[in-house]
């Protein structure tokens, strides 16, 4: 199954950018996935071809008109039907590895990209749109958002990455940031590997792992652990709740 992404953008000349290169370029030549870009100016109903307007209460910059987002979206529907409807904000709920997982298990993504001050509000109740941001950051547009969301999805599907474990080892994926990583040369500007690491004993390498993987997300990310340590520690109080994978 192809994983159809199209991508609803005022700038289709960025795409598909990074998403042709490397992994995600091969797989697209592959026809693992398939990309389509659709100019939201096209669906513009005046000759100017606007797409936006002043908004409304006043305010600097413009906003993207909830009629002509709502054709280009009708457009790639119809084009896409069984694909969610994602717009890049960063009023959105933040991207999990979680969702990512689900998106790539799913036929695709129709992902809207915003401009200027962003959509008009209406849009998302009156087309059914999930909103979702890439971090607490600000950019220019939601274009390098939807790389970033498509290439998260791609590396997942089926046949685009080498080694089938090197994706479920990776940092989010249990909760927790991966485990840090060394490679030769073994002594590097008085910078030593690890000794556990050469000792070639599976079953200590995977416990130092593993506890790395807890000290750093424990120090770094003290939201993950929180959330991590409160899924292991349940009260006993019969309903144990299970570990989220
Ligand atoms: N006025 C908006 C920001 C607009 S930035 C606000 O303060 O919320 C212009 C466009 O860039 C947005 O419409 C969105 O599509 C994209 N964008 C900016 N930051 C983003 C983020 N963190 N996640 C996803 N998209 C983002």
């Amino acid at each position: 199954m192809t994983f159809r992404a199209t991508v609803l953008t005022l700038y289709p000349e960025m795409f598909p950018g990074p998403l042709g290169v490397s992994l995600a370029g091969r797989a697209r030549d592959e026809g693992t996935w398939a990309l389509d870009t659709v100019q939201i100016r096209d669906f513009s109903a005046d000759k100017h071809r606007t797409v936006d307007d002043t908004p409304a209460g006043g305010g600097a910059g413009m906003v993207l008109r909830a009629d002509v987002l709502a054709a280009a979206i009708d457009h790639a529907r119809a084009r896409n039907p069984d694909a969610p409807v994602i717009a890049m904000t960063p009023r959105g709920k933040p991207l999990t590895q979680a969702r990512v997982r689900e998106l790539a298990a799913g036929p695709g993504a129709i992902v809207l990209c915003g401009r200027f001050e962003g959509f008009d509000e209406r849009i998302f109740a009156g087309r059914n749109v999930e909103e979702v941001s890439v971090g607490d950051i600000v950019l220019s547009g939601g274009e390098p958002a939807a790389l970033m969301l498509l290439d998260a999805c791609i590396r997942l599907l089926p046949g685009v990455m080498g080694a089938p474990s090197s994706g479920t080892e990776e940092s989010f994926e249990n909760g927790l940031l991966e485990y840090p990583h060394y490679t030769r040369p073994a002594l590097w500007e008085g910078r030593t590997i690890p000794e556990v690491l050469r000792s070639g004993d599976h079953a200590k390498i995977a416990a130092w792992r593993k506890s790395q993987s807890e000290i750093d997300t424990r120090s770094r990310r003290p939201d993950l652990w929180e959330r991590h340590d409160g899924v292991r520690v349940q009260p006993a109080s019969g309903a144990r709740r299970e570990k989220k994978d």
